[in-house]
């Protein structure tokens, strides 16, 4: 399988550190408000990068982390009158629900910023002792840019050429060293979060949150590292030099980036207000539609979003709903049990779609290719099978196309077509384990149901 690396700019054979297993670390979003779809290609596309993944047999641990501390959720905080905690809270559970109507799986692990201050305190202490940090006056620590050598290998820039990032957090009359230096940590201001360090009340930069979390869950070397295009710099870059610094070996083998949804073919984001949140879309389409036209697009390429190209992708996927619930009719109604004379063989010839699937797949996660060829499975089956064919042969053409399309998080059947009764047992069961104090289990029912894209309120 190969994967375009954002570190060599090729595509590189993937080879995990540890036979079998894959640890991935995606970065997720500020919480401040509700996730716009541009957010949401990131989601969907690298979901759809696990869902291959464990496809294929490995076992991937995925962490995805909230940004919940952070100038923007404490200026919500104010202007509602509330704490950062109380929007930081309310926003990470709108935005699971946005991720269970997307079909994203939740994470191994979803960790929280503010709950990891301790390991961020302990690796910046590092980087000091190192001398890839230093405090001045005010108790701000900032990173020794020029001291690490390699800085600028993840976006192949000089440091020379560059300016400073734009998100790295600057303080009015700072002492810092140079211009490329940015915060670790920095003094609390009245009425914001602040947590306890050795250099003053204060609170952690964005960068080193992500440097700290994924050693937590996943360690000091880890497979892939993803997140949006416009991460590379400088939040991804100042990512390598906190980890490699401070923990001695290489941070991420495989760096992976989504390119941007663009609207008007400008990037959609908040602070230009071109954008749609994904509950907005999702009151006009279901969700399975996004996730289809993202999918449509190679995830490193721009991506235009606009009302026609959504139409399309809404009758893509009704094409394919419409061949699996005519399969579905076929195998319920068909006269003969097993295989017929040359079924098999037609069985075999449609498994050329399957390797086609995959191909695209191995192929850095093509999943414009990979749909093509659900198409083309789409159009087989319904040129070669009808009212004669026996229930074994269509109901195996029916798994090709559902198998297919669970590895891209595409539900082939409608909500309303998914088994109540198995939804109200799983319900019931939960509520069980609730009752005999069985929280874990309650838990992994709740996480189960929000796979299906069952919310419990
Ligand atoms: P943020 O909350 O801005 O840190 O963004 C969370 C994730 O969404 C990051 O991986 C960003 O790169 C990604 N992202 C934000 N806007 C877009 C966009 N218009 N297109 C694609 N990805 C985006
Ligand atoms: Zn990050």
């Amino acid at each position: 399988m190969k994967i375009y690396n954002t570190l060599s700019k090729k595509k590189e054979e993937f080879v995990p550190i540890e036979e079998g297993k894959v640890r991935m670390y995606v970065c997720g979003p500020t919480v401040y408000n509700y996730i716009h779809i541009g957010n949401a290609r990131p989601m969907i596309v690298f979901d759809t990068v696990r869902r291959y993944l464990e496809f294929i047999g490995y076992d991937v641990n995925y962490v995805s982390n909230f940004t919940d501390v952070d100038d923007k959720i404490i200026k919500k905080a104010i202007e509602e009158g509330s704490t950062a905690e109380e929007v930081s809270k309310r926003y990470i559970a709108e935005c699971k629900k946005d991720m269970a109507d997307m079909n994203v799986m939740p994470a191994t692990t979803h960790p929280l910023a503010t709950e990891e201050i301790g390991g961020m305190i302990q690796m910046i202490s590092t980087l000091i002792e190192k001398g890839y940090a230093y405090v001045v006056s005010d108790g701000t620590v900032y990173y020794r840019t020029r001291k690490f050598a390699d800085y600028g290998k993840l976006s192949h820039k000089n440091l020379d050429d560059l300016e400073a990032g734009h998100r790295s957090i600057k303080v009015v009359g700072d002492e810092k060293e140079d211009d490329f230096d940015f915060v670790l940590w920095k003094p609390k201001k009245d009425g914001e979060p602040y947590w306890e360090s050795p250099w003053c009340d204060g609170r952690p930069g964005w960068h080193i949150e992500c440097s700290v979390m994924a050693k937590h869950y996943l360690g000091d070397e880890i497979d892939i590292h993803a997140g949006g295009e416009d991460l590379i710099f400088p939040h991804h870059e100042n990512e390598i030099a906190q980890s490699e610094a401070a923990n001695g070996v290489e941070f991420s083998k495989y760096w992976m980036h989504n390119g941007f949804l663009n609207i008007d073919n400008k990037k959609m984001s908040k602070s230009l207000g071109n954008f749609f949140t994904v509950r907005e879309i999702g009151e006009k389409y279901d969700l399975q539609v996004l996730r289809f036209f993202m999918l449509q697009a190679h995830y490193r390429s721009p991506l235009n979003f606009s009302a026609e190209l959504m139409e399309a992708a809404k009758n893509g996927l009704e094409r394919i709903r419409t061949a699996a619930s005519n399969l579905q009719f076929l195998a319920d109604h068909a006269e003969a049990e097993a295989f017929l004379d040359g079924e098999e063989a037609k069985l075999a010839e449609a498994k050329n779609y399957v390797d086609k699937f995959k191909a695209a797949m191995e192929d850095d996660f093509n999943t414009a290719d990979a749909i093509s060829s659900i198409f083309e499975l789409v159009k087989y089956a319904n040129q070669n099978a009808d009212g004669s064919s026996s229930k074994a042969y269509v109901q195996a053409l029916l798994d090709e196309l559902k198998t297919l399309c669970d590895v891209l998080g595409i539900i082939v059947e409608t909500k309303e077509e998914m088994l109540d009764s198995d939804i109200e047992a799983m319900i019931e069961e939960r509520q069980q384990a609730r009752k005999n104090r069985d929280f874990a289990r309650a838990d992994a029912i709740r996480d189960k149901l929000l796979a299906k894209g069952i919310v419990l309120e």
